[in-house]
């Protein structure tokens, strides 16, 4: 029998409503189990770990991805997979920092949540649920767990973690990876893409639980007060800025901008720039716009979402020397940028 531990972080899935308040609040997992009774009716045996206090996603913090990381980490060897219940608001950020955390899986870690509460009739939470238990539990032909790296399920799409955002606040179909394909698409059965799927060189799991919160995020935008961009590239202790830029990584070529930018670099720090837009690639130098970003040694970080550019950010933080940092950051480690 396949072996599978669920862990349940929060989120709607297992919220009920606040009579008093109307608004949603997370309760415990045993609420959770009694809406799915086809729970038991999986041919594998199935554990669960719980938060002791289960949360919205926005609260999650670098602990409680340290807490999830550890867990699998305890666990690795005892399980075939692994099924992470969590808020959809922030799932993104907490796959693509397990990303990163746990290199070298050749175990299924496969995220999940919903839009509606597992106790609203039209829930999106039971298929979620029941069919990322299948996914994690799945083999190829060789016996082999058929997904080996982190991944989010989410209405009826398999995607890679680090590729995936959060694009909608009221469609099922909440998630995205516009500069990946699926890995997986659920229908009457699972069709798998397997020339997609993610396979490691390492030989034996490397977990890092280590993290360095000293990240800062500037998106661009025209008319953006000199203040805007100066408090962050010159606040002491931030070692990396990402810079949300327009188009294929373009900027404005204000002269306090680019004095900004070159300060924080002659200071050590690195600047990695990213695309404000969903889809496509920072191409630096491709128009004039972005010449001075390459002169000035800022990273690209081609196409990059911004959950994955600030979670490997922090991870390159806590767990690189200095200097090997910026090499890491512009190249793929694992699947998060092509
Ligand atoms: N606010 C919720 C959360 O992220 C939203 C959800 O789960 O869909 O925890």
């Amino acid at each position: 029998m396949r072996k599978i531990l669920l862990i349940y972080t929060g989120g709607t899935i297992g919220m009920i409503t606040n009579a008093q308040t109307g608004a949603l609040e997370s309760v415990n997992f045993e609420h959770l189990h009694a809406h799915i009774p086809e729970l038991q009716r999986f041919d594998l045996e199935l554990s669960v770990r719980s938060f002791e206090q289960p949360v919205d996603s926005s609260e999650i913090t670098l602990q409680h991805w340290q807490t999830i990381a550890s867990w699998i980490t305890e666990f690795y060897a005892q399980f075939d997979g692994f099924v992470v219940l969590h808020g959809t608001d922030t799932m993104s950020y907490t796959a693509s920092a397990l990303s990163f955390m746990l290199q070298g899986l050749k175990k299924p870690v496969i995220f999940t949540g919903s839009q509606l509460p597992i106790g609203i009739i039209r829930t999106d939470g039971k298929e979620n649920l029941i069919t990322a238990i299948e996914i994690a539990a799945a083999q190829d032909e060789n016996g082999e767990p058929m997904v080996q790296e982190v991944a989010l399920y989410f209405e009826y799409c398999l995607f890679r973690a680090n590729r995936s955002s959060k694009v909608s606040a009221h469609q099922f179909e909440a998630f995205q990876s516009p500069n990946y394909p699926l890995l997986a698409k659920a229908g009457v059965q699972l069709e798998w893409f397997k020339e997609r799927l993610f396979r490691t060189n390492e030989t034996a799991l490397k977990s890092q639980l280590s993290l360095n919160n000293q990240v800062g995020l500037l998106k661009l935008y025209p008319g953006i007060p000199t203040v805007a961009y100066t408090s962050l590239l010159q606040y002491p202790s931030f070692q990396i800025v990402i810079l949300e830029t327009f188009g294929a990584g373009n900027a404005f070529s204000e002269s306090a901008f680019q004095t900004a930018i070159h300060d924080f670099i002659t200071a050590g720090g690195i600047v990695l720039n990213i695309t404000q837009c969903q889809s496509g690639s920072v191409r630096q130098g491709a128009y004039q716009t972005s010449v001075f970003f390459e002169k000035a040694g800022v990273i690209s970080g081609a196409d990059l979402t911004a959950e994955a550019a600030i979670t490997k950010s922090m991870f390159a933080l806590a767990n690189l020397p200095k200097e090997a940092i910026p090499n890491f950051l512009g190249t793929a480690v694992v699947g998060e940028l092509s």
